[in-house]
């Protein structure tokens, strides 16, 4: 089999294309603005109604689950000055601050930055040293806490140790195990789940998208609600997560030296972290997609028939698991060892080439 094979692809549209401009600030979305998760939603409203039990929090789901936007609801409603059943008012004082990201209290660290230094951790400590200015407490807000480096995890531990009033952290993290452990001690821990496909589904065709459009997002998406939105609402991420599905199968069927030339081709991403990460997650979802398919489930979403052909072709349901290990195991050798491309093409010579 050859990569063109694998590459014909029939069926290229963005949900913009198809339905004009679908604004993702406009669309309705689920309590708290995530889809499913709903048991650790209620958890987190009790905490806001009856006071939280823990002085710091640690939200934990694959990427595209909708943790940042879990947080965040969770930030405000704590901020809140009269929350209703565990929910921000969004009429008093502090929820107007805070839902026009000015709050004076709620200190927020997104993860536009590929990594957190000891500066951003001194800043947070400064500003818990003042008093809270309009609500009871101070609130502080980190996406992502894996990118802290040693030096800003050792300032940062301490600062948790350190009692500043009744602040509260809240911390998203994409893998707990990537967290250093005295952070993860600390935490009152809660990890996101897979949301199940026909949930995502559902919410897609209720936001306007028509119902086949929403099948292939939701197949692509596998079970990451705020990825799905992504892909239903930015302009070309639908057809470039196709792309990305589809240069793992076709890197799975290409020969060995072409491997080489394709593996040098994903590595030239390592300037930009972000999306290299964003390839590898679908590759995941796509090694997710090839072991049901293996294990005779259906499957129908973009690039179907590619996947049922190459595991047809060469690929076992054991050789498929290991492949999805090898595929981890690439990943924490790419976040610890930095060298992407030798790892990606350690990993492309690994592949296997004949049916196991
Ligand atoms: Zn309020």
């Amino acid at each position: 089999m050859t990569s063109k094979t694998i590459t014909t692809r029939t069926r290229t549209r963005t949900a913009r294309d198809a339905h004009g401009a679908i604004d993702s600030t406009h669309v309705k979305t689920g309590q708290w603005g995530i889809i499913g998760n709903a048991p650790i939603i209620a958890q987190l409203q009790r905490m806001v109604s009856a006071g939280p039990d823990s002085h710091a929090f640690l939200i934990s789901g694959p990427s595209g689950i909708g943790k940042t936007t879990l947080a965040t609801s969770f930030a405000r409603a704590l901020i809140c000055t009269r929350p209703l059943s565990g929910n921000a008012c969004e009429k008093c004082e502090n929820c107007v601050a805070s839902s026009a990201h000015r709050h004076p209290d709620l200190i927020t660290i997104t993860d536009e930055e590929d990594s957190l230094g000891i500066e951003q951790i001194r800043g947070i400590t400064a500003s818990l040293q003042r008093r809270p200015t309009l609500s009871a407490r101070h609130v502080v807000l980190i996406d992502r806490v894996e990118r802290m480096t040693e030096e800003a995890s050792n300032a940062f531990l301490k600062t948790l140790e350190e009692p500043y009033g009744g602040t509260v952290f809240i911390l998203t993290t994409n893998s707990v195990h990537l967290v250093p452990q005295t952070i993860v001690s600390r935490c009152a821990v809660f990890h996101c789940a897979l949301v199940p496909d026909a949930t995502i589904k559902e919410h897609l065709i209720e936001v306007g998208i028509d119902a086949a459009h929403a099948f292939q997002i939701t197949a692509l998406a596998d079970g990451r609600p705020a990825y799905a939105m992504r892909l239903a609402t930015q302009q070309g991420a639908y057809d470039q997560a196709i792309e990305d599905a589809e240069s793992l199968l076709t890197l799975i069927s290409a020969v060995p030296h072409e491997r080489i030339r394709i593996a040098e081709t994903i590595a030239a991403h390592k300037e930009e972290p972000a999306r290299m990460a964003a390839v590898l997650d679908r590759w995941e979802s796509t090694m997710r997609r090839m072991l049901k398919v293996a294990a005779g489930q259906p499957d129908n979403g973009p690039s179907a028939d590619a996947i049922r052909t190459l595991v047809a072709s060469t690929m076992t349901l054991p050789a498929i698991v290991l492949l999805a290990q090898q595929l981890q195991q690439m990943r924490d050798r790419i976040r610890t060892s930095g060298n992407l491309r030798l790892n990606i093409e350690s990993f492309s010579l690994h592949l296997p080439t004949t049916r196991l």
